[in-house]
């Protein structure tokens, strides 16, 4: 549906390059920290910058000439941008209107809209009159009116409490499903874009790092530049002591770990390297590596318990129910099965 092919953007501090496809009524994020060239990506997809090099191809056309009016993507800005004095209905047909679509099509389809995103009773209104999750619809319903391929949605979220946001997100997600529209999400918010998406491009520094599912992506991180970009990550340096395709023993201190090729480069023995394990793949133990609790946060489902392991300091998740742990005691950490991920480390 969307193919971004080599495309290149040059700042005279920056440079953008990147390359993506997006499957047909897809959900497809790009997560970053600010500064990563995230808006940049979705201004050249929209037509509002223009590449140095590479293809924008929509639904087989190349697209990278065309001005953005006519490339049929529709946008969703941040805090939505509704025309504040106009009602829902004239937001709604705003498009049509520019693009010149005649009065009885432009009624149909608005009607039709309204109707599939249920606010027909609001089409009067003024948007200064709608909550959070009315102008969420209407600002969806004003960028599919057109009938665009792809909908770009620019952190539509940013400024909103968590309550709302969550409220949003589900229902965002709803809406995408039962219209089944395609959409390319620009977020740095990572639960965002592991709520909402098929699949996600994790980016930084004008680069695309890796693109998957969000199980993939937080599971099987390939580097540790992912793995830190998305989601919390603890590193102990070790060496390996084995090495196979799919599993590599290190030894950290006199404690043996077993864990799984993060890279795609295969360690050799003696190598120094980052055992990399997220905060719930850990469980406290009677065996295991040693660690003194130093802290610990309550989350209210959870307990994350800080703790200092020598070479290492980390957080572990720990179930509500659990048993509870003081600071200052000595607690073994076990790793939980397929949960370590290993990594090449600068000695
Ligand atoms: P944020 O989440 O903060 O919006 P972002 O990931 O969307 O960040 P961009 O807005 O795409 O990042 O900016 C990427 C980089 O390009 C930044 O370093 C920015 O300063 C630079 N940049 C963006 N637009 C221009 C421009 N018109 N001229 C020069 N540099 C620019």
């Amino acid at each position: 549906m969307l193919k971004v092919a080599d495309l290149v953007r040059d700042y005279p501090e920056f440079r953008l390059q990147a390359g993506f496809t997006v499957g047909e009524g897809e959900f497809f994020s790009l997560l970053g920290p600010s500064g990563c060239g995230k808006t940049t990506l979705l201004r050249l997809i929209s037509g509002l910058e223009r590449p140095e090099n590479g293809r924008i191809i929509l639904n087989e056309q190349d697209v990278t000439d065309l001005p953005p009016s006519r490339r049929r993507i529709g946008l969703v800005f941040q805090d939505y941008a509704l025309f504040p004095h106009m009602t829902v209905e004239e937001n709604v047909g705003y498009g049509l209107a520019v693009q010149n679509v005649p009065v009885t099509e432009r009624n149909k389809r608005i009607r039709r809209l309204l109707e599939q995103f249920e606010i027909g009773q609001l089409a009067r209104r003024e948007v200064g009159q709608l909550s959070g999750g009315e102008r969420q619809r209407v600002a969806l319903a004003r960028a599919l009116a057109p009938e665009p391929l792809v909908v770009l949605l620019d952190e539509p979220f940013s400024a909103l409490d968590y309550g709302l946001r969550r409220r949003l997100r589900e229902e965002l997600r709803l809406l995408q499903r039962r219209i089944g529209f395609t959409a390319v999400f620009v977020t740095h918010h990572q639960e965002d874009a592991l709520a909402l998406s098929d699949r996600l491009a994790v980016m930084a520094n004008g680069r695309i790092l890796q693109v998957g599912s969000p199980k993939e992506v937080y599971e099987r991180p390939e580097s540790l530049e992912v793995a830190g970009l998305l989601g919390e990550a603890n590193l102990l340096p070790g060496r390996v002591e084995e090495s196979t395709e799919a599993e590599v023993r290190v030894m950290l201190g006199n404690v043996e770990l077993v864990g799984i090729p993060g890279g795609k480069e295969r360690l050799t023995v003696g190598q120094p390297v980052w055992v990399l394990v997220r905060p719930e793949g850990w469980t406290i133990h009677e065996t295991g590596l040693v660690a003194r609790v130093v802290g610990w946060e309550y989350l209210g489902h959870s307990t994350v318990y800080l703790v200092e392991g020598g070479a290492w300091s980390g957080r572990v998740l720990a179930g509500n129910g659990e048993e509870v742990v003081a600071v200052g005691q000595e607690v073994r950490l076990a790793i939980r099965p397929g949960q370590a991920r290993v990594f090449a480390r600068e000695d």
